[in-house]
């Protein structure tokens, strides 16, 4: 079986819907079709969540009503029948009605993930709407009834093995199955999703739980690129990356992959594409368990970076240090992602700023604590980069004027990262554009 998720630009527009089942039925295996929803929803969601939460019930109607009127033009171009046409006003009355009694009652987290759930929900019946329309056999696998996280909120691969198959064998006389992305239940039995973005990382979770022959995400642009094209003119693509390297991307800002998404697949060494919904002709990124090429493939940012340097003269010559700072971290479940130290100080950087007060705190008694808010990690990713000759001379050689608050060298192989001020990124992605691949 293989795996075809398809995100919210690939499923925005009906005819977009329509061109999908053409690339769904070509395909010569078995597939599971992952949906995010239409794009624009969940932010649409998550300003009506906000705006309940504010206790601003006219805005929030206001943005569902938008939002209903939004689907309600989609339907008319989705279908021609009129029976089609009944059942998918059937499916936004249902929904939109929901949407409306959430107005009137009062507000909980619970509450609000039920609200993001409402896109996935709607984009998966409605293709299923359409399907039906066109004769083609299929089946609803219901996401909410296979995928699960645990209390720490990590996916839990051996329940969701046992129940999707299970759902799977209802169905043994179909090809075609559709489910949704990004929501999930958790280990209360409610509603929840895998963050922004998580679409991509339902698909491998299901890839790895039943052992597909290939995940294929199918996004707007024509597979990993060497450098954010949001901030860069120029980028291209790269046509092959290792589970490392394509994990170190992710993680470290490119969009095109929500950060957790690799791990599954590559725990059961399953490939990943990359491909574009519209121009699937092109190559794109195969994702798989070898390096090929050696040197730079890409660049991302991430951004909202919190640095934290503890500096103490008790370091000196101490140990046992560092494991005391580690255990506060730990303490509230905060990773650290880079981390530099010298004789008498360590500097470290936070992506999630939740607990930041309560950390500072429990660092202080061990030295003084420095906290600079604002950073991007710039990450420098390829096959063996760290010991290509001459890596070093360019990197720094392209970023020359630009401050550098700290580098993260032969942590891995596949990444060199810099700490810098946010307001720099933009500038840096352009100047190594230029440095590291010769692209203006
Ligand atoms: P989808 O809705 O299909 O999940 P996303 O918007 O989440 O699509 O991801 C695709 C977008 O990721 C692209 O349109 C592009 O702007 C952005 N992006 C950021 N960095 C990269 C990169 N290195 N390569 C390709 N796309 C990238
Ligand atoms: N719809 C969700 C989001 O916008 C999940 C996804 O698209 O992957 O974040
Ligand atoms: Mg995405």
């Amino acid at each position: 079986m293989k795996i075809m998720k398809f995100g919210g630009t690939s499923v925005g527009r009906p005819e977009r819907m329509h061109h999908i089942v053409s690339l769904v039925s070509k395909a010569t295996e078995p597939t599971i079709v992952v949906l995010s929803a239409l794009s624009g929803t969940t932010n649409a969601l998550v300003e009506i969540g906000s705006n309940i939460a504010k206790g601003d019930r006219s805005a929030a109607k206001e943005t569902i009503d938008k939002l209903e009127g939004h689907y309600q033009s989609f339907i008319r171009d989705l279908v021609k029948e009129e029976a089609a046409y009944q059942k998918a006003k059937a499916i936004l009355a249902e929904h939109f009605e929901f949407l409306h009694i959430i107005l009137r009652i009062s507000f909980s987290e619970a509450l609000s993930k039920d609200i993001l759930a409402q896109g996935e929900l709607l984009s998966t019946k409605l293709f299923c709407v359409y399907l039906e329309e066109q004769g083609i056999p299929h089946a609803l696998l219901p996401a909410l009834e296979f995928m699960t996280i645990d209390t720490y909120d990590e996916p839990q691969i051996g329940s969701i093995k046992v129940r999707l198959s299970q759902l799977l064998d209802q169905h043994q006389d179909k090809k075609l199955f559709v489910t949704q992305g990004y929501i999930c239940r958790n280990a209360r039995g409610e509603v929840d999703n895998l963050k922004r973005g998580g679409s991509d990382y339902s698909a491998s979770l299901i890839s790895a739980a039943i052992n597909a022959s290939v995940c294929e995400i199918w996004t707007d642009i024509d597979g990993m690129h060497n450098n954010d094209p949001r901030v860069v003119k120029k980028t291209v693509p790269v046509e092959q990356l290792s589970f490392e390297e394509a994990a170190e991307l992710a993680y470290f800002g490119a969009k095109i992959l929500h950060p957790a998404s690799i791990w599954p697949a590559q725990q059961y060494n399953i490939p990943v594409r990359l491909l574009n919904t519209m121009q699937p002709e092109a190559k794109g990124t195969l994702i798989a368990r070898e390096a090929k090429g050696v040197g730079v493939k890409a660049v991302a940012a991430k951004d909202n970076i919190t640095a934290i340097r503890i500096k103490s003269s008790r370091m000196l010559l101490a140990y046992g240090f560092l494991r005391k700072i580690f255990e506060v971290f730990e303490k509230y479940r905060t990773p650290i992602d880079m981390i530099t130290t010298s004789e008498v100080a360590v500097s470290l950087t936070i992506d999630n700023p939740a607990f930041l007060k309560d950390i500072i705190k429990e660092l202080e008694p061990f030295g003084t604590v420095e906290v600079d808010e604002a950073q991007s990690i710039i990450s420098v990713v390829g096959n063996e980069i760290s010991q290509t000759a001459d890596i070093v001379k360019r990197l720094f050689g392209s970023l020359v004027n630009i401050p550098i608050r700290m580098v993260s060298y032969g942590g891995s192989p596949h990444n060199i990262s810099l700490l810098v001020p946010a307001a720099s990124k933009d500038q840096i992605l352009q100047q190594l554009n230029k440095g590291m691949f010769g692209l203006e």
